[in-house]
């Protein structure tokens, strides 16, 4: 490759300052909030959505592959290629909302958008979309959630993000560029849904990156729901807090449903201080809605702090979304009554009001209470499996005490309903290793010193990394699937020879010189 012929062709696309060859960068770009790989040759940053086509057309001329960043926020290498002849596409730049459609309720966005950021801008105009982001959203892109299939906010209620998606427009392996579901016709376009014939949009999402480089994105949009009822309840058996957890999703009354180990609640209590964060209080107050309910709701999770919490079993903690006060208190009481009928105590729902009052906070989570690094893993079951699922990660940790013990590792699990069949299971990982310079970026400086630094230690992250490729097996082993895939869950090869054969077809017509992402999904080389 020619990278400097690609970098001048790159800078007269995107503009000089856009291109970097500073070998900071580079290094930045070569990790994830996990793993650190062989930088990147360049770093492009384009300005607009249509300056992708042909950055891409350049690359691919002169023999070099591609990565996309969004906000980077993720731990499976989905954009660490380790070649030395990727060039990564930062889409950090892609920050239109081309458009807000409140008649054909959708709104269209480029790439690099974030969740916080769009959230925002539909709040002005009381709308919102069914999923709504991701815990990172503050920085996280939703290119690069679709690219993940993401899950979080919404899920309860409307499943994965791809279940939002209307339509995408797509920069393919040599440039071309792909329009998906109504969006893909010359007959006068309106980008209103992404089913007509055979579901293009799909072969692109969760993709991470594998299939193009997605360039905009249309969003199906919903009225913004006009009143909130929060909830949280403790289970003294895990038995009752997997039920409870399934019969709710069943019942579609909640718009997020989050349930939490007893570890795993004490750790975040120590690692964000929520109860007692005077910010978070006031951010309550403000989302209320009404000063006194505001203030009241502040006042009740200062009192019972971090009291409640303590001595309490498996929690459950949900926001349910009605139409009016009504259909909230409706839903409630449906909630309620599912969740005392297996046994669960109603405790002060302060966690569901915190995050809803700042629903993308920065990712303080990156670091545990101690100043350790955090990394999770996960498998995405039936309900059926929910409660296995949980008791075979305990198995396969056990299994593991020695190097759990060695190593000074801890971990704690989170339980997140994902539409009316399945619960994220996800385990929480922290380990005493050097924080990495790209962890460091998104946390403020008083945060970072008054966290504990530790010195790097390759053989607690490699223990960590083998526990993980472990964990992802005990998933699969109960037909759990993955999103966030990358290089971190081996899809192609857990896949049947036939759709084996499809997708490498497909993958060599939408990147016909194998550029795109190589080894990403476990597609090329
Ligand atoms: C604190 C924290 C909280 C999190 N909370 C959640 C959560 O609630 N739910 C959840 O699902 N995940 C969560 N995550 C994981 C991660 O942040 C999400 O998956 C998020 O969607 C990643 O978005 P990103 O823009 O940072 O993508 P990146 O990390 O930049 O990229 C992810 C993948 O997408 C590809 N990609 C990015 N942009 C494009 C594009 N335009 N075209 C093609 N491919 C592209 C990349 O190549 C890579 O494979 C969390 C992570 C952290 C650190």
């Amino acid at each position: 490759m020619d990278i400097e012929g690609l970098s001048v062709e790159l800078r007269n696309i995107a503009g000089t300052e856009n291109v970097s060859a500073d070998p900071s960068h580079r290094a930045i770009m070569g990790t994830d909030i996990f793993y650190s790989r062989t930088p990147p040759a360049l770093v492009v940053r384009p300005r607009h959505a249509d300056e992708l086509p042909a950055i891409v057309a350049a690359i691919a001329r002169q023999g070099g592959t591609i990565a996309a960043r969004g906000g980077g926020l993720s731990y499976s290498a989905g954009y660490l290629t380790d070649r030395p002849d990727t060039v990564l596409i930062d889409t950090g730049g892609l920050t239109r909302i081309v458009e807000i459609n409140p008649q054909d309720m959708y709104v269209h966005v480029e790439a690099g958008v974030t969740w916080s950021q769009l959230n925002d801008a539909l709040k002005a105009k009381g709308l919102r979309t069914p999923y709504w982001g991701t815990g990172s959203g503050l920085h996280a892109t939703v290119g690069g959630s679709a690219s993940q299939n993401a899950v979080n906010y919404g899920s309860a209620r409307w499943g994965f993000l791809a279940d939002s998606i209307a339509g995408l427009k797509v920069v393919l392996g040599d440039g071309r560029v792909l329009k998906t579901g109504a969006w893909a016709t010359n007959e006068s376009p309106i980008p209103f849904t992404k089913h007509y014939g055979p579901d293009l949009t799909g072969l692109f999402l969760a993709d991470s990156g594998a299939m193009g480089v997605k360039a905009e994105i249309v969003l199906q949009l919903i009225l913004r729901p006009q009143a909130v009822r929060y909830a949280a309840f403790s289970f003294d058996r895990r038995e009752d807090f997997a039920a409870a957890i399934s019969d709710v999703g069943r019942a579609d009354v909640v718009t997020e449903c989050f349930g939490f180990d007893p570890w795993f609640l004490s750790r975040r209590v120590a690692s964000t201080g929520f109860a007692d964060d005077v910010k978070k209080l006031i951010n309550v107050a403000k989302h209320e809605g009404s000063v006194v309910k505001g203030l009241k709701a502040a006042l009740n999770i200062a009192v019972a702090g971090r009291h409640h919490l303590k001595n309490v079993g498996y929690t459950i903690h949900m926001a349910m979304d009605g139409r009016d006060d009504d259909d909230a208190e409706r839903e409630l009481a449906i909630v309620r009554k599912i969740c005392s009928g297996h046994a669960g105590r109603e405790i002060e729902p302060s966690i569901p009001r915190i995050m809803r009052s700042t629903p993308f906070p920065p990712p303080i989570m990156l670091l545990g209470p101690d100043g350790d690094r955090w990394v999770p893993m996960h498998g995405i079951v039936a309900h059926s499996r929910h409660l296995p699922a949980l008791e075979a990660v305990d198995a396969y940790m056990n299994r593991h005490a020695n190097v759990i013990e060695q190593h000074g590792l801890v971990w704690g699990q989170v339980s997140t309903l994902v539409g009316r069949s399945s619960v994220l299971v996800e385990v929480n990982l922290y380990f005493r290793d050097e924080r990495p310079a790209m962890v460091e970026r998104y946390l403020d400086r008083n945060y970072l010193e008054s966290r504990t630094k530790y010195p790097r230690a390759p053989e607690v992250w490699a223990a960590v990394d083998k526990l993980r490729n472990g964990l992802s097996q005990v998933f699969r082993d109960l037909g759990g699937i993955h999103m966030q895939i990358g290089r971190a869950y081996p899809y192609l090869d857990s896949r049947l020879p036939e759709n084996r054969d499809l997708l490498k077809s497909l993958k060599a017509h939408v990147d016909p010189k194998g550029v795109l992402n190589p080894g990403a999904l476990q597609l090329g080389p």
